[in-house]
């Protein structure tokens, strides 16, 4: 009883008059390789959602599927909004929620295309609204050590864990980034020399794995196994993190008044 699509509105009154806290898992539609679902980023965020939403008794929205991935927009398939657009409209169903008595959303990010912008909302909630809302990566970054990069290695590993049916392992490629735009020469991402610049992924990638210019990546390294212990020991610190905010007491959490 913890996804809101699946409750009755009763139930929801019920919900908001003993706890103000709610997950709103966030991702994208993007492409992710050859070898990953277009949905990999919104798929995971509700994954993740899910089980910490079980394990810690937190109300989970319902996912937002479509974020801020225009840089991916030259790959069949790949879905975008705008970043006002993007912002708006969270922090629209954010404020719906607000209306039946949250206080606490913790939103669980699938994309990190988006985190910028979920950050704006959240200050804005903070400052305006009398509501904190925190940003949460709904993966860890120590799958980057199985292998970094936009699908490579380590997120791929993470379609493994959580839906292997939807992983194409015998098309998962080993790339080389490109390293130069035209007769200029690039460093990691968008960066030529001390200035960045607004790359999209096929500045690097022809497959859409994607990372730093010049960084071999390697997807078919890939595999649950190797980050089935990565991935518990983040969702208990992440359920941990959740029930901190749930005891925590609102006032204590919000903007401090002028001195
Ligand atoms: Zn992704």
């Amino acid at each position: 009883m913890v996804q809101l699509a699946e409750i009755t509105w009763t139930d929801a009154r019920d919900y908001f008059s003993r706890c103000d806290t709610v997950i709103l898992p966030v991702g994208s539609t993007e492409q992710h390789g050859p070898h990953n679902p277009l949905g990999t980023d919104f798929l995971n965020a509700e994954a993740v959602s899910r089980v910490v939403g079980e394990r810690t008794e937190t109300l989970v929205l319902p996912v937002i599927p479509v974020g801020v991935s225009e840089h991916h927009r030259q790959f069949p398939g790949t879905l975008w909004v705008p970043p006002q657009v993007f912002r708006e409209y969270v922090k629209a169903v954010a404020l719906s929620v607000v209306s039946h008595g949250a206080r606490k959303i913790i939103f669980i990010n699938g994309h990190g295309g988006n985190t910028a912008s979920l950050l704006e909302v959240a200050g804005q909630l903070r400052r305006e609204h009398g509501v904190f809302a925190l940003v949460i990566l709904a993966f860890p970054m120590e799958m980057l050590e199985i292998g970094g990069g936009h699908a490579g290695a380590g997120e791929t590993s993470a379609n493994l864990y959580w839906h292997p049916h939807l992983v194409r392992m015998e098309r998962a490629p080993k790339t080389e980034q490109r390293r130069s735009l035209g007769p200029l020469e690039m460093e990691g991402l968008g960066r030529i020399g001390r200035a960045m610049f607004p790359w999209d992924t096929i500045d690097l990638s022809d497959s859409g794995v994607v990372g730093s210019a010049g960084a071999v990546l390697d997807a078919s390294k890939a595999s649950a196994e190797k980050i089935r212990p990565i991935m518990e020991r983040f969702l208990g610190e992440l359920c941990d993190l959740v029930e901190r905010v749930k005891k925590a007491d609102l006032k204590e959490l919000l903007c401090r008044p002028h001195l």
